[in-house]
């Protein structure tokens, strides 16, 4: 059995402790490899790699640290064949899906070519008489990313990026479904000139997490998964004294207007709520239709459109969509499908009982189209992260407006429209990150930033972009007076002000 192993600087033999978690193929339900589960011992090592490496790396002026991204970037997009093909193998998600996720990766990466721009400080000549104040963005030190499987390329590549490319050691604890991408990644920042101990991985679940969450050397903590998680990553990672930013969960809505050009809207919303197997933070799973003849309209477009989608193995170059992560994610949805069921909601198109000839024990799942669920209804409130697609009808554009908005979950929303003032208001007074207008899945380009609200996202600042920046580093303040040596007379005893 393949065993995949941290990636540590020195060296990682002897850290497996015994405990070893088994990596799947989602295609046929069979055991591909092994990944250790490492713990306080594994991490240590990492940390002490790390401390030897940062400073001088941080002393690395700005363009030549912009250097090795543009080299990892190249060495990606060479490696991009394998590097999918590896990803759609653990993950599920097809080979076209699959290099989207390494794509918008190196979107940041391509962002962060521009870092000796990005990294400079601010300056005032003459704040004061003889006073100059100037500020300067330093690197945190050791920074630690915390990964969901969904996205094995891209999440890691948001958090890492920017974190190394300001100077940081950058020490990563992907998920434990889908770990060779960045153990492959490791691999690749070494290639493109990136010092030993500066970008390394660490295998793990919980008892790995706490570890980071601990120790005291980590300054900074990125996490992106479930609310839950995220949120107690949070209280941890700071009652820890460390900055901690926590991208959770999400229930995205897609709200239609009676105006929407519907054809577009259905091709735009079967991608958005089934591609990757519904498995997207980004997904589109909730579509609130605005009043009864649009809900009927739409729903007549809808059904033919997600009966004719091609479920496949993910190397299928057919196939729209491949099977779910795990055995018990899969039943999971299941469960989530009869739940909605029992509370009353009507099922129109079940995805449950799919077999794949050939693949039978593959975790595959057809599409589910759900109509008349209601926002009191448990498989509303909850993120189900399948490829289920739930009808909410509202009967007018306050009501639609009011969906989203008070959902606990505030990641990204889209509306489809033609009317430009229903779009502006909507964007303007809509309670959640991320807004696309006519655009299913909102995610930001990388010199934007990413980041919902509510329980999408704990702490102050987003993914990548500029708060990214300022997420990875410390800003620092330098007031400076150079006197010629003749008293200035200045009062010591009163503080300071220029006026
Ligand atoms: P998850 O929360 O199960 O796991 C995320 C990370 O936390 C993994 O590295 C895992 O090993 C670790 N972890 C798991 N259980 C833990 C515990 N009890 N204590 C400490 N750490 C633990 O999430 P997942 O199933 O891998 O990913 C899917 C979830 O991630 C979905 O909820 C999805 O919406 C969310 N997600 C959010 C975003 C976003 O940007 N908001 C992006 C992608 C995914």
């Amino acid at each position: 059995m393949r065993l995949i192993d941290h990636v540590i600087a020195g060296g990682t033999a002897g850290l497996a402790n015994g405990r070893r978690a088994a990596v799947m193929d989602p295609n046929t339900g069979a055991q591909q490899a092994e990944v250790v589960l490492g713990a306080a011992d594994a991490l240590e090592r990492a940390v002490a790699a790390a401390r030897a490496a940062q400073p001088a790396w941080a002393a690395t002026n700005p363009q030549r640290r912009a250097r090795v991204m543009f080299e990892f970037k190249r060495l990606c997009e060479a490696s991009m064949d394998e590097l999918a093909l590896m990803l759609s193998r653990e993950h599920g998600k097809v080979i076209a899906d699959s290099k989207g996720d390494i794509q918008r990766g190196l979107e940041v990466v391509e962002f962060v070519c521009g870092v000796p721009h990005l990294q400079k400080g601010e300056y005032t000549q003459g704040a004061g008489p003889g006073i100059d104040v100037f500020s300067m963005r330093q690197p945190i030190g050791i920074g630690a990313g915390i990964t969901p499987f969904n996205f094995p390329a891209m999440i890691p590549l948001w958090m890492g990026a920017v974190a190394l490319a300001v100077g940081n050691a950058f020490i990563l604890k992907p998920s434990e479904r889908d770990p060779s991408v960045p153990n492959r990644i490791a691999e690749l920042w070494r290639e493109a000139g990136l010092p030993e101990g500066v970008f390394q991985v660490v295998h793990g679940d919980k008892e790995m997490v706490d570890a980071i969450l601990d120790h005291p050397a980590i300054g900074a903590v990125s996490f992106v998964g479930s609310s839950d998680i995220a949120n107690y990553v949070y209280q941890r990672g700071a009652a820890a004294g460390k900055r901690v930013q926590a991208m959770g969960g999400a229930k995205n809505h897609g709200i239609v207007m009676p105006d929407a050009d519907l054809d577009q809207v259905v091709n735009d919303l079967c991608g958005a709520a089934f591609g990757s197997a519904g498995e997207r933070c980004m997904a589109l799973p909730v579509v609130v239709p605005v009043g009864e003849d649009t809900a009927e309209r739409l729903r007549a477009k809808l059904i033919p459109a997600i009966e004719q989608l091609k479920v496949g193995v993910s190397t299928d170059p057919d196939a729209q969509y491949g099977p779910v992560v795990t055995a018990q994610h899969k039943a999971t949805i299941e469960r989530w499908i009869q739940t909605a069921i029992d509370e009353g909601s009507e099922l129109v198109i079940d995805g449950r009982g799919f077999a794949l000839q050939g693949h039978e024990q593959g975790y595959f799942l057809g599409p589910t189209l759900l109509d008349r669920v209601t926002p009191a209804m448990a498989s509303y409130h909850n993120e189900i992260f399948g490829p289920v697609l739930q009808i909410v009808r509202a009967k007018d554009f306050e009501e639609a407006l009011a969906l989203p908005s008070q959902h606990q979950y505030g990641n990204g929303v889209a509306i489809f429209t033609r009317n430009g003032h229903a779009a502006r208001e909507f964007a303007s007074r809509v309670q959640v990150g991320m807004v696309g207008v006519n655009v299913p899945i909102p995610v930001p380009v990388a010199y934007h930033s990413f980041g919902g609200w509510k329980r999408s996202g704990f702490g102050d600042t987003d993914q990548y972009g500029l708060d990214g920046i300022r997420f990875w580093t410390r800003a620092k303040k330098v007031t400076a007076r150079w006197p010629d040596g003749g008293f200035d007379g200045a009062n010591a005893f009163v503080i300071p002000t220029m006026g």
